[in-house]
């Protein structure tokens, strides 16, 4: 088994191949190795599960590509609003932050929320002043502003008022909203783990929503005893099915491995319940499992003794 290694992804959802160029497949292949690699070199070196996700995370978070940081959606009030979590399996520490505006590496901050308070999650204009006090790297709205997801709100807006128009219910939509979010998982060569996601939320999401991802045991799991998780989809459907914290209380209390687990969580109670997403998890032993039910979503896994590998698709 490999003694050490790292697991991402960068969203799950309806990524649809004709929609995709070559070149685009290739940048997202790149962002994710990029990624990948930056995680695995603190791994590599012996550094600690919690500094590789971390890590890992900020090169998707600097990415345009990918819904966190600078890449993040738009809500319906054409702002970012962002959420973050990242926590430690040997401690069962955790630190948050939603709904924050101009953080360049919200990740950051959610570890600093862990490290500097005694507190778990700092929401809105607390967290950002908290992210001024310690001398966080802050960013002017236009830093993220990308023409794609602009495009991709307004086409949500249209949908919605042709929507409310014919008087229809709002599931259809949700099935079509434009997911995304980066997380990471790894384990240490101390045998460590560790989790972090990170997102811009939901494409016209209503201002001031907040997903799975910054809360504890939802988007966002880690315990050595068991795995380290980060989830991605529909977060009112991943919060419900309180998705992280079941894949590790799956394998605490009635002894299933990690891959059982965590296709009972997506393929079971998540998915009847209309969830649509994925996550990514690794245990102490290195045993990994990247499930979803979408049709695509940006993963990769990068293991001590293996090669670097990345997907898009279904197999
Ligand atoms: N889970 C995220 C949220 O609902 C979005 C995503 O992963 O696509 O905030």
């Amino acid at each position: 088994m490999p003694s050490f290694g790292i697991v991402i992804h960068g969203g799950a959802g309806a990524i649809a191949k004709s929609a995709m160029t070559p070149e685009l497949e290739k940048r997202y292949h790149d962002g994710l190795r990029e990624a990948l690699t930056a995680g695995y070199k603190i791994l590599e070196s012996g550094g600690t599960a919690l500094d590789a996700v971390q890590k890992a995370v900020n090169v998707m978070e600097d990415s345009p590509l990918f819904n966190a940081g600078r890449g993040a959606v738009f809500t319906n009030a054409g702002r970012n609003e962002m959420d973050a979590a990242i926590m430690e399996g040997a401690t069962l520490k955790a630190g948050a932050v939603a709904g924050v505006r101009n953080i360049k590496n919200p990740i950051d901050l959610a570890r600093l929320v862990m490290e500097k308070t005694p507190h778990l999650l700092l929401a809105r204009d607390g967290a950002e002043e908290f992210a001024r006090l310690n001398g966080l790297e802050m960013m002017p709205d236009e830093y993220f502003f990308t023409e794609n997801r602009w495009q991709q709100l307004q086409k949500a807006i249209e949908l919605e008022k042709k929507r409310n128009e014919r008087s229809r219910s709002g599931s259809e939509s949700d099935s079509e909203q434009k997911f995304g979010t980066v997380g990471a998982v790894a384990l240490d060569q101390s045998g460590n783990l560790a989790a972090a996601t990170s997102t811009g939320g939901m494409t016209n999401s209503r201002h001031g929503r907040i997903g799975d991802s910054p809360l504890i045991g939802a988007g966002t799991y880690a315990d050595n005893q068991t795995c380290a998780v980060s989830a991605t989809g529909h977060g009112e459907f991943i919060i419900r099915a309180v998705v992280a914290y079941d894949l590790s209380a799956l394998m605490r209390y009635r002894g299933l491995t990690l891959v059982e687990a965590a296709e009972k969580v997506i393929f079971g109670r998540f998915q009847e319940l209309g969830g649509t997403g994925g996550l990514v998890a690794i245990d102490r032993r290195g045993n990994i499992a990247l499930p979803f039910n979408t049709p695509g979503m940006y993963r990769g896994h990068y293991l001590q003794g293996k090669q670097i590998e990345t997907s898009i698709y279904k197999e």
